[in-house]
């Protein structure tokens, strides 16, 4: 589900539905970012960083 409008002005988002940032007032649209970021994470968010740090460790290892 979309939200057609925009949270911050209340402006009609239309073709903007899935913008990024609403094209009246500019603010980010959070439910149009944060969909593609916050999604993955939210299933795991603890394995997650486990996984990140990990990842950083080894290519710090790899890289010196
Ligand atoms: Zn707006």
């Amino acid at each position: 589900m979309n939200r057609a409008k925009c949270p911050h002005c209340g402006v009609k988002l239309g073709n903007y539905a899935y913008a990024d940032a609403c094209p009246h007032c500019h603010e980010e649209l959070v439910h149009n970012t944060r969909l593609l970021v916050a999604t993955p994470k939210a299933k795991s968010p603890k394995a997650q960083s486990w996984l990140v740090r990990t990842f950083f460790r080894i290519v710090r290892c790899v890289e010196s």
